[in-house]
């Protein structure tokens, strides 16, 4: 690990690329650049053999601006390297093609794209997935001395929150020379950053906090330079490189995400604690909460409990849907991550696939909202939900 990774995260989400340019500007411009010239055919094998880095040819990633937002992701992460995708999906699908042949296991619910892609797609390519509950970790033995190479999972999860503990998994798994994947999307590298935990790689979603304006589509994979060169031809041949425009989009949000995720814990931290007290309020699914299951392995593990909660509202999913419907300052969409806060009903958008029987099984209830809570004043938002369960 470079220097880099001693300063505090605040400092590297400023500093964290060291590219400057020509002209004196304080970031990496967007090189709209497809293809770069060089002085000589030597030079340019250089750079093809890889002795040298060096731009190139931007869907391989060699583009100054994709450069400059790469070491800015991998300092977020205490990374020794991070590749940046243009989707969290296109992240996911190269690091299963490359080191998930062997077998996949994912703990634990996740993001619904996720889920179609290892239970259904990855399948058909010959690669076996076996997809567990955070309550059957007991199985997770005998997979792996199945065979099963590579463990992903997300914590929390989608939408329930649930916890699951990254030293006790990836110990399990690395006795069985097995490597673990974490979707940090829902943390962020603020409020947690599994590969100091002992994880092998981090995947992001980087259209959420990250990106963290609902403005861009990005994906972000990080780990050890070993771990990460194979995925690199993955990558270039499957054609899912970020473009220099995103990518510097991207960089310019990383510089104010400790701010940003900060706020947003504190923020979150209020609506929960309020909707705990809501007398038409069942549940309140929040790590930050004390009497929430996750609430200690939260405290060990993250720095942070994250803008992400669900409520289940006293009443049926009829009910939860007229609660969601009169939102106001809560948009009604199936994303998070950004400055606006967001309402979704896991029945009806993200866990609209699974039959109600799977959904039960998972534990959410059709009265159950997920929120994304934002940037708004926390008090408004607070407001905003009393008004729409009066
Ligand atoms: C949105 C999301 C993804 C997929 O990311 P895209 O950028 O939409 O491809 C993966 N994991 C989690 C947890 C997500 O929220």
């Amino acid at each position: 690990m470079s220097d880099r990774h001693s300063q505090s995260l605040a400092t590297r989400a400023i500093h964290g690329s060291s590219g400057k340019d020509a002209h004196g500007s304080p970031h990496t411009p967007i090189y709209n650049t497809t293809t770069f010239a060089f002085s000589s055919t030597a030079d340019l094998l250089e750079v093809v053999d890889g002795k040298k880095t060096g731009s190139l040819y931007t869907r391989y990633g060699l583009n100054p601006s994709i450069f400059a937002l790469e070491e800015t992701l991998a300092s977020l992460e205490s990374a020794e390297m991070a590749w940046a995708f243009c989707s969290g999906m296109a992240a996911e699908t190269a690091l299963f093609l490359t080191h998930g042949r062997e077998g996949i296991v994912c703990i634990g619910d996740a993001y619904g794209g996720t889920l179609e892609l290892l239970a259904s797609q990855m399948p058909l390519l010959g690669i076996r997935t076996h997809l567990i509950l955070g309550s059957e970790l007991e199985r997770l033995d005998e997979l792996l001395a199945g065979g099963a190479m590579l463990v992903f999972f997300e914590t929390p999860t989608n939408p329930t929150l649930e916890l699951l503990d990254i030293r006790a998994i990836c110990t399990k798994a690395h006795a069985h020379g097995a490597k673990v994947v974490i979707d940090n999307t829902f943390a962020s590298p603020v409020n947690q950053r599994p590969l100091e935990l002992g994880a092998d790689f981090v995947v992001h979603s980087a259209t959420k906090y990250l990106g963290g304006h609902s403005d861009l589509t990005a994906g972000a994979l990080m780990g050890s330079k070993e771990l990460l060169m194979p995925v690199w031809n993955w990558r270039k041949n499957l054609g899912s490189m970020i473009s220099p425009e995103v990518a510097s989009l991207l960089s310019r949000s990383l510089r104010t995400l400790v701010v940003r995720v900060r706020q947003q814990n504190v923020s979150a931290q209020a609506v929960a604690e309020a909707m705990a007290q809501h007398r038409k309020i069942a549940r309140v699914y929040y790590p930050g909460l004390a009497d929430f299951p996750g609430h200690e392995l939260a405290k060990k593990q993250m720095h942070g409990f994250g803008g992400m909660m669900s409520i289940d509202v006293k009443g049926s999913g009829v009910d939860a849907t007229r609660v969601a419907d009169r939102l106001r300052l809560f948009a009604l969409a199936p994303s998070l991550g950004g400055a606006e806060s967001l309402v979704t009903q896991p029945c009806t958008t993200t866990q609209h696939g699974l039959t109600p029987d799977e959904r039960s099984r998972r534990g959410i209830s059709d009265a159950m909202l997920r929120l994304s809570v934002g940037l708004e004043d926390a008090a408004d938002l607070i407001a905003d939900l009393e008004q729409a369960l009066a």
